[in-house]
């Protein structure tokens, strides 16, 4: 799996996509709370929930990348999370769903591009692991254990997705700016 760097990243951008679809809650006296911020900053580590069991029984290929990393889970949590959503705020739905999924799956899809044992991207149905053909990150070692040279490796890698993925940003903002001077 690649480290938390790499899955805020990658929340991160599903939040700059859907904020204009979703003003932040003002409230009196305090200003915008930067609810969505932080829902994609959750759902984007969510599926990794269950490294908490891991780091605690010492176990962390047992109970790491099973069960929450499968896409039907997270269809469900998702589900669940619009639905409660549109309970509290009458509506959002769709959105707060979509937002959801996006970033859960994202995460999932993440971790099958990982040099690692794959995903049960498709756990109750099948306990089967998915990989992609291809991978794209080196992701964490914790086999190695803490101070592994190799961290320092994911380390590396993982800040060149994030400066690739801010520079991506800054080039599509400024692309904007241009389109409205024009314009
Ligand atoms: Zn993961």
């Amino acid at each position: 799996m690649p480290s938390p760097i790499a899955h805020l990243t990658a929340g991160y951008v599903i939040y700059r996509m859907a904020r204009r679809h979703e003003p932040e809650p003002v409230v009196k006296g305090i200003g915008p709370l930067p609810g969505l911020l932080l829902v994609t900053a959750g759902f984007s580590l969510l599926p990794d929930v269950d490294s908490v069991v891991g780091l605690l029984t010492g176990d962390f290929g047992r109970y790491h990348n099973n069960a929450t990393h499968s896409l039907l889970v997270g269809t469900a949590v998702s589900l669940l999370f619009g639905a409660g959503m549109k309970r509290w705020r009458g509506d959002g739905f769709r959105f707060w769903t979509g937002v959801a999924l996006a970033c859960y799956g994202l995460h999932v899809l993440m971790d099958a591009a990982t040099w690692g044992r794959g995903v049960m991207a498709l756990w109750p149905l099948t306990d089967n692991r998915f990989r992609f053909p291809f991978i794209l990150f080196y992701g964490l070692h914790w086999s190695q254990g803490w101070l592994s040279i190799r961290h320092l490796w994911t380390l590396f890698t993982e800040l060149l997705f994030v400066l690739g993925t801010v520079l991506v940003i800054f080039l599509r903002l400024n692309r904007r700016r241009l389109r409205k001077s024009k314009g």
